[in-house]
């Protein structure tokens, strides 16, 4: 009797870990992407800025955003642009090198990398890496300059002493909209004021 008891203890609490388990994966996932989420991305930030600061290395955050992406889902539909949105986030994770890598959905048409033990400089070419093989989708978008879905994307890199998390995010914005000042379908990294784009 104990031990049928105890057996049927065993599997339930089994049953729970694994139910939890799977509460977690997906409340750290956005559905529509599959990528992480935001919530996930805020965590992972945290962690990386510790590392950062442990090893003396640098942390660099894309901020990548579709461009004209209302117009796109006025012209083809909101499905339309649901799977667009779709390809896009799977080419960003197929673009990224390292494991340690990631990339969120941060909300919308928006998306965030955030890359461990890299410079300004490296983070631009992975940027640049991004940009192409989205352009290289060639997903037509009959509203846009290039006639394809394109991105914009704000890059910067902070050394481990000057590193905190307010900074990093509002410089990569700031380089963003530098981005998308200089007709859109660019890279930009943070430079004080005025952004260099690429
Ligand atoms: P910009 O080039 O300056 O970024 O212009 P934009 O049109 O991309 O930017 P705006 O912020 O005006 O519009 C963003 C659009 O993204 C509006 C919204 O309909 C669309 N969007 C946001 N989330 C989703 C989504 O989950 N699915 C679809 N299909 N569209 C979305
Ligand atoms: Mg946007
Ligand atoms: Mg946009």
């Amino acid at each position: 009797m104990n031990s049928e008891l105890e057996l049927l203890v065993a599997n339930r609490t089994k049953e729970l870990e694994e139910a939890n388990k799977l509460l977690r994966v997906r409340s750290d996932t956005d559905c529509l992407t599959k990528l992480s989420n935001r919530r996930f991305y805020e965590r992972r930030l945290d962690e990386n800025i510790s590392t950062a600061k442990r090893n003396e290395t640098c942390l660099a955050l894309l901020m990548i955003d579709i461009d004209s992406f209302k117009a796109y889902n006025d012209h083809y539909g909101h499905d339309n642009g649901d799977l667009t949105l779709v390809h896009v986030a799977e080419s960003i994770a197929s673009s990224l090198p390292r494991g340690t890598d990631l990339v969120s959905r941060f909300g919308g048409e928006e998306f965030v990398v955030l890359l461990p033990s890299t410079d300004a400089a490296g983070a631009l070419v992975i940027a640049e890496k991004i940009r192409i093989n989205i352009e290289a989708l060639d997903i037509k978008h009959a509203q846009s300059n290039t006639g394809v879905v394109t991105v914009s994307i704000g890059v910067e890199a902070i050394k481990a002493d000057k590193l905190n998390k307010i900074d990093l995010f509002k410089h990569s914005d700031i380089a963003l909209y530098s981005a998308k000042d200089n007709g859109k379908n660019s890279s930009c990294l943070y430079s004080g004021q005025h952004s260099q784009q690429r």
